[in-house]
């Protein structure tokens, strides 16, 4: 039985899109190692939203050339966004490299691995969900579902919409019948996929049209899932029928990723964000309105060009005001091809990191008096395996997102209550309610 191994860099879409290779490598007989020396398909899922990826692909790409020319026989692909970024240029730079397709040619590969062609082949077209492919998932338990593809803003630090097309939302039908079907294999947890999405079926026309708060209520709907998740979302479509959805649909989880990007409304300008700092907070209070416990999560970019002292102060001021339960925090890196790498007034680095550093203070301060609420209540917690610091220790998930590590009894896939005993700006810790177990 020939062999496959795939590396994936970057997003929960790229992990999902991987998801569905594999699944995809499988239905054609292949079978996965861990090791890429044993590999006879050796793939890359690769990333582009910051150069740095870029040169940690190299590295790997490396590897890949070294075992080719052991055993020329062996097959080298390069799918994903990067791919997608550089087309044909793939093969120029590295010509040991067999096929390439964009995130819309997944399927192309079968194609190619069916075929007896002996040329490179590359695949860029902008066509075709990978959600259609079978897959195979990392958990039993939990799913990635695809609900759209592409991205139709224009953030002028993004290589997305011109790695990933224009927006096109799945029919929502389907998307039941996927999600029934998910929930009938033993999902009990759905993370719903987008580039952006709470714009979700504005493409979609006639009988098929239905928004995202509809979306969510349909799949709430379904009998066996008991959690939905999504990401990500854009602050300027974030609308009230969303936010009121985490307060009345009671699989959807009390946690929001709202990214944030900058605190300064000229910075969200430049970077072509389309909202206000006024626009967002106004977004935050509508949900603490509605959803008092939510966790709010959010990413921030530090040394936007032309970012200025007193603009940073408005990052850290929202930061502050807003008491985020976590962060991605970057520092803005120019990435070739896209508008805001031409900006004059690059931010110095040393400048950059100084910034960051501040930020990073005022999240994690934040976050851990946020999480301080969590202490000496019960929590729902999916267990997802044992703690990654103590392996007598299980480790889970929150409705919150918040990790939990705690004693208890459970095992992977298991929802049971734990009681929170501390709480870090990280993690919470606890012990399984041994009561809530004995009840269930
Ligand atoms: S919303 Fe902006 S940052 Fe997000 S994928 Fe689209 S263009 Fe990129």
């Amino acid at each position: 039985m020939r062999r496959y191994h795939v590396t994936t860099f970057g997003c929960q879409m790229n992990q999902h899109d991987s998801e569905r290779m594999k699944g995809m490598l499988e239905s054609l007989g292949y079978s996965e190692t861990d090791s890429r020396d044993d590999a006879d398909v050796i793939l890359f899922n690769t990333c582009s939203i910051r150069e740095a990826a870029d040169n940690r692909l190299v590295a790997h790409l490396g590897h890949a050339k070294r075992l080719k020319s052991e055993r020329p026989d062996r097959i080298v692909g390069v799918g994903g966004c990067w791919a997608q970024s550089v087309k044909d240029e793939v093969f120029a730079r590295f010509p040991f490299v067999d096929v390439a397709f964009g995130p819309g040619q997944v399927h192309k590969l079968a194609e190619f691995l069916t075929s007896d062609s002996l040329t490179a082949q590359g695949f860029f077209e902008f066509e075709g969900f990978t959600g259609h492919l079978p897959a195979k998932r990392a958990r039993d338990f939990q799913a990635w579902v695809q609900i759209s593809i592409g991205c139709n803003c224009v953030c002028s630090y993004c290589i997305v919409p011109s790695t990933r097309g224009r927006e096109v939302s799945r029919p929502p039908g389907e998307l039941v019948c996927e999600v029934e079907r998910l929930a009938a294999d033993g999902v009990r947890e759905v993370t719903l996929l987008g580039q952006n999405v709470n714009s979700y079926g504005r493409d979609l026309r006639g009988d098929e049209r239905a928004s995202f708060a509809e979306l969510l209520a349909r799949l709430d709907a379904i009998d066996g899932i008991e959690r939905i998740r999504y990401t990500s979302p854009h602050p300027k479509d974030m609308r009230e029928d969303v936010i009121r959805a985490h307060a009345e649909l009671p699989s959807l989880c009390e946690h929001i990723h709202l990214p944030l990007q900058s605190g300064s409304t000229a910075v969200l300008k430049r970077m072509r964000r389309t909202y206000t700092r006024e626009r967002y907070l106004d977004r935050v209070a509508m949900i603490r309105e509605h959803v008092p416990d939510c966790a709010l999560t959010t990413d921030i970019i530090v040394g936007f060009p032309g970012e200025t002292e007193a603009d940073f102060e408005q990052t850290i001021s929202v930061a502050e005001e807003v008491g985020y339960d976590g962060a991605f925090t970057f520092i803005f890196s120019p990435r070739r091809g896209t508008e805001a790498a031409t900006l004059r007034d690059q931010v110095p680095h040393p400048v950059k990191v100084e910034r960051l550093e501040r930020l990073v203070e005022v999240i994690q301060r934040r976050a851990r008096e946020r999480a301080q609420r969590f202490v000496g209540r019960s929590l729902e917690v999916l267990i997802e395996g044992p703690s990654r610091t103590d392996a007598t220790r299980l480790r889970g998930r929150s409705r919150h997102n918040k990790v939990v590590n705690f004693a208890g009894l459970g095992s992977s896939g298991d929802m049971v209550e734990v009681e929170i005993t501390s709480a870090t700006s990280q993690t919470l810790a606890g012990t399984e309610s041994l009561l809530a177990r004995a009840a269930h």
